[in-house]
């Protein structure tokens, strides 16, 4: 057996104004052949992929194509989505003959001139391996998965957790049902319904019992435990993109044609219980001013609380700019008992406060330096208190033993309000990051993080109190608020008087 791997991962976000370019992807690291093997055998999808064919029975030589990945940002710019696709699809046109494909895509990649890059590529893969070759991708929970996908892959396997905590397991599902049809000759059908809506992140909580998406999970889990399902899932979309065939998508993946009845069934019917459940997802914001008063009066009343805000509006996990300003400038209204940290990406203010070195001091000008739509700049007297590498192993939401590398960074204080600036956008929720700082993020009086809910994987448990403020940003939770011009229509909330038959 010769299996090709390969991967293309980046959710775009086309509110934010700054393409991505094949510089963000050299920055994130590219991988081909034998190296992309080594490197991610112990890490997210392709480490799922890799475990479970080196435990396969027959011996399989496993074929690395290319590994593409790019912090969520803007959309892909035309050159850059050019070189992508012609690479990976050199790479398995030097592959030569291969039993399958397994690719780790993210479902949300959009570029300049294409909405649906992981559809174009599926097609260009199919059209190149021939009907009868398998292909098998897995895609994030907020995919935008459309019928190009569904007809080009043989499955299409997504993650069923929001906070991702199962991003490898993700992968070895896929591997599995990858292994199903090689060895027990499973005849995939895919069950696909799109659905007339998209939602919030915020309350997609699959970790909690309380939400709707929980149960969701667990019936999806239930459906996978019969052996003939080779995969079951709901994408719930990322909402930040203005394309056409924009919505969310449920997909049953059934083995042989005696049971496609109940994938068409199971499909249909959790499909309905998504759009009756549709206002589950709307989350409970509170004005940034607000919610920096909560935390204050938390820390009054007991010093070692720690409430965590979340900037969902600038999360640089849902692809916004990351130099969002507004809940500065209300922590540094307070005096806080414990530190209060908050992050940026401004690659100027790291070269400056590196320039001026540690220890010193100046009236600083600080943000709104990528998106200046939204963002305002804050001028701050601040203290640079370290510079360092933000480089390190993320595990947890997005990632398990992922390397991080956001560039030369610094932490500004003013007061006991610290602000890590890094160079590039990446995980500003991460405990690994702070820690990375200097900082200890659960002794915090209030940490600030740009996610709208991946970031409770590490702070449910430590938090006295969450809240999600409302802010201005490329990622905000009421984004139906903004006049998309290109989704389809009618789709909710958009139209909140749809109905879905
Ligand atoms: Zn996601």
């Amino acid at each position: 057996m010769r299996i090709a791997i390969g991967q293309l991962w980046q959710e775009s976000n086309t509110l934010n104004p700054l393409p991505t370019t094949l510089r963000d992807f050299e920055a994130f690291g590219i991988y081909q052949g034998g190296e992309l093997i080594t490197r991610f055998a112990e890490t997210n999808e392709l480490g799922g992929f890799i475990q479970s064919l080196h435990a396969w029975p027959t011996p399989t030589e496993i074929v690395g194509l290319m590994r593409f990945a790019a912090w969520p940002s803007g959309p892909v710019d035309a050159a850059t989505f050019a070189i992508l696709i012609d690479r990976m699809m050199d790479a398995l046109a030097k592959a030569g003959r291969i039993d399958a494909v397994l690719l780790a895509l993210h479902g949300s990649l959009v570029a300049e001139c294409e909405p649906d890059v992981e559809g174009h590529l599926l097609q260009r893969v199919r059209e190149h391996v021939g009907p009868t070759i398998p292909i098998v991708a897995t895609l994030d929970l907020h995919a935008n998965v459309t019928q190009r996908m569904v007809d080009s892959a043989d499955v299409l396997t997504l993650y069923h957790t929001a906070p991702h905590i199962d991003v490898m397991g993700t992968g070895r599902r896929g591997a599995g049902a990858l292994r199903r049809i090689l060895f027990e000759d499973a005849k995939p059908i895919m069950a696909f319904r799109k659905l007339p809506m998209v939602v919030p992140a915020e309350r997609a909580n699959t970790q909690d019992p309380t939400s709707f998406s929980y149960g969701v999970r667990k019936t999806l889990e239930g459906w996978e435990r019969n052996r003939h399902v080779l995969g079951a899932g709901l994408a719930t979309v990322q909402p930040w993109l203005d394309i056409p065939d924009l919505g969310s998508s449920v997909l049953v993946v059934v083995d042989g044609e005696s049971w496609r009845g109940w994938g068409d069934q199971a499909c249909a019917s959790l499909a309905t219980e998504v759009w009756t459940h549709r206002r589950d997802y709307l989350p409970d914001l509170v004005d940034a001013s607000d919610a920096v008063h909560v935390a204050h009066k938390n820390a009054k009343a007991e010093p070692s609380a720690l409430t965590v805000i979340s900037d969902s509006a600038d999360a640089t996990t849902s692809g916004s700019t990351g130099d969002s300003t507004v809940l500065l400038s209300e922590l540094v209204k307070y005096d806080w008992p414990r530190p209060a940290i908050v992050t940026l990406v401004g690659p100027e203010t790291v070269a400056e406060a590196e320039r001026r070195g540690i220890g010193a001091e100046w009236t600083a000008t600080l943000g709104a330096t990528r998106n200046r739509r939204d963002f305002l700049p804050i001028t701050l007297p601040v203290r640079v208190t370290n510079i360092f590498d933000a480089r390190f192993i993320l595990s947890g939401h997005l990632a398990e033993k992922l390397p991080i590398d956001m560039g030369r960074s610094a932490v500004l204080t003013q007061k006991n309000v610290h602000i890590v600036v890094t160079s590039r956008s990446g995980p500003h929720f991460a405990p690994q990051l702070f820690q990375t700082a200097g900082l200890d993020p659960f002794a915090a009086s209030v940490l600030i993080a740009k996610s709208p809910c991946g970031f409770r994987a590490a702070y449910a448990d430590r938090a006295k109190q969450i809240l999600v403020a409302r802010a201005p940003g490329c990622a905000p939770s009421d984004f139906w608020r903004i006049p998309f011009q290109r989704i389809p229509r009618p789709l909710w909330p958009w139209d909140d008087a749809l109905v879905y038959a």
